[in-house]
């Protein structure tokens, strides 16, 4: 299953979404399976997770979902650090990840094959249940 970090329009995504994601495309737009971006993170910065430790790097990425949760209480929301927190939260996963020696790419597809794994539906039909 390829999971990709990048942005192809799909039925229902609203003008506003379709436009303002193709102007993050053409500025600086790297796609790249989740693998693909694992190894990065490890490649840039393992060397430095190594030396923070797991717990370190778990605050990190805590630090990172609370800057992200200050965005989203704000009265209008900047759409572009909202972007680049959850980057940054999906980088620091990775560098967890990389600790744990655990394969995101699988365990993505694992968790979610492509239909509710507790429903076995897509959509996801099991609402109540999640919510
Ligand atoms: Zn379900």
């Amino acid at each position: 299953m390829a999971f990709l970090i990048g942005y192809s329009p799909r039925e229902g995504d609203s003008i506003d979404l379709v436009l303002r994601n193709k102007q993050l495309s053409v500025e600086n737009r790297v796609c790249m399976k989740i693998s693909e971006f694992q190894d990065l993170i490890k490649d840039l910065y393992f060397k430095q997770d190594l030396n923070r430790g797991i717990n370190a790097t778990f605050i990190w990425l805590i630090e990172e979902i609370g800057e992200f949760a200050h965005i989203l209480r704000s009265k209008e929301i900047d759409i572009k650090n909202a972007s680049e927190e959850l980057a940054d939260i999906i980088a620091w996963t990775s560098s967890l990840a990389n600790l744990l020696e655990i394969d995101l790419e699988f365990a993505l597809s694992k968790k979610y094959p492509g239909k509710c794994i507790k429903c076995n539906s897509k959509p996801c039909i099991c609402e109540k249940e999640l919510f």
